[in-house]
């Protein structure tokens, strides 16, 4: 099969003819049909130190992709080839006291697609079967395929009750876009959006921003007497991993309010304790979704009209991933998809 490696130490990627994953009898084969590129294929891509600390090549890179079943191991007995499927890229251990106990998203020992073992950058990629997600009727095949950036916003937007809220969103990339849709279809009342790349202001409106902001510009609290807001926001979503934007957050919270926070920063962050504890601020850090509650919740979502299809801004085929690669990386658009169905 064709698949986008990672070959050797140092950046790149190429396309190399791989022989067809293995799977065992509680796997799932699956033949790929549309991919996500997310910040981390970039990072992998670029030979960035976290990647230098993390991937040993030779590696197939990738994570977010819908695709056909293909085949099944003997133990599989719900899915069946023709069955369009997305994968979890957390593959959990199955045997820690939080898996045990059915927390899967707090498993220490989680393994990542694409990063820790062979990703979906190919055209056909395996899983263990609680690892696949069986779409409902209906589901758009290329938002199956960001169901795992989707996963983190949904994951984000509803750690908090939303409903009548006044929400901050900092960071407009694919992800802050996306809960920009969910915090408006759960009854959000303000949301502003605070991102410096006009492009995301103008696709952040689109998709159900009261307000965008430049954090350059203009700051938070001249946002919240433009919109007569008094008190500060209900609910901020960090989906930066900038510094300065989660200093802003923190300084123009309501008293009680909740910080969830996605956005990965790249070093450390000094932060306004005395303000998280007299104006009383809950701070939740999210990694990835919950296994399997926001594959559910994603899926009710989707089926009761929520549209994040205007995140998806680019489409390449996977043999452009170079052109891909830069659009995802120029900052100028949304979610950017490789097609494989092209062979
Ligand atoms: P992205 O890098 O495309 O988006 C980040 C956005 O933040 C960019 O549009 C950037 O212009 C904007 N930004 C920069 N400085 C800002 C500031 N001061 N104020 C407001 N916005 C600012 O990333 P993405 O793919 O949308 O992911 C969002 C974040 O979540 C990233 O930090 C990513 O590493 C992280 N992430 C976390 C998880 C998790 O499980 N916790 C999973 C995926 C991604
Ligand atoms: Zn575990």
């Amino acid at each position: 099969m064709r698949a986008l490696v990672k070959t050797a130490a140092g950046p790149g990627l190429s396309l190399e003819t791989v022989p067809d994953p293995e799977y065992g009898i509680n796997d799932v084969l699956i033949r790929v049909r549309r991919t996500g590129i997310c910040g981390t294929d970039l990072h992998i891509e670029s030979w960035d130190p976290w990647a230098a600390r993390t991937i040993k090549p030779p590696l197939i890179v990738g994570h977010e992709f819908a695709g056909i079943v293909e085949a099944v191991g003997s133990n599989v007995a719900d899915l069946h080839p023709g069955d369009l499927v997305s994968g979890e890229g957390h593959v959990v251990c199955g045997r820690c006291r939080h898996c045990r106990a059915g927390r899967y998203h707090l498993c220490a020992n989680t393994v990542g697609l694409g990063v820790n073992r062979d990703g979906a950058f190919a055209e056909l990629v395996a899983l263990p079967v609680t690892n696949v997600w069986h779409h409902w009727p209906g589901i758009d095949e290329e938002v199956a395929a960001i169901f795992d950036p989707f996963g983190n916003a949904v994951h984000t937007a509803l750690a908090f009750p939303i409903l009548g809220e006044d929400v901050l969103i900092s960071g407009a990339g694919p992800i802050g876009l996306m809960a920009t849709a969910v915090a408006r279809h759960a009854g959000a009342r303000f949301i502003v959006v605070s991102e410096p790349n006009p492009y995301r202001r103008e696709l952040a409106a689109r998709m159900g921003a009261t307000l965008v902001i430049d954090p350059r510009e203009r700051d938070l609290g001249d946002a919240q007497r433009e919109l007569g807001m008094v008190e500060g926001f209900d609910v901020a979503m960090e989906m930066s991993g900038n510094a300065a934007a989660l200093t802003a957050a923190i300084a123009n919270m309501a008293h009680g309010g909740s910080i969830a926070i996605l956005g990965i920063p790249t070093a450390e962050i000094p932060i306004d304790v005395t303000t998280i504890v007299f104006n009383q601020l809950t701070v939740r850090g999210i990694y990835g979704r919950e296994m399997y509650e926001t594959w559910y919740k994603m899926s009710v979502l989707l089926t009761s009209g929520l549209d994040i299809r205007p995140a998806i801004t680019h489409r390449f085929s996977y043999r452009d991933h170079e052109a891909a690669f830069a659009a995802a990386r120029s900052g100028d658009s949304g979610k950017v998809i490789m097609d494989w169905t092209d062979r």
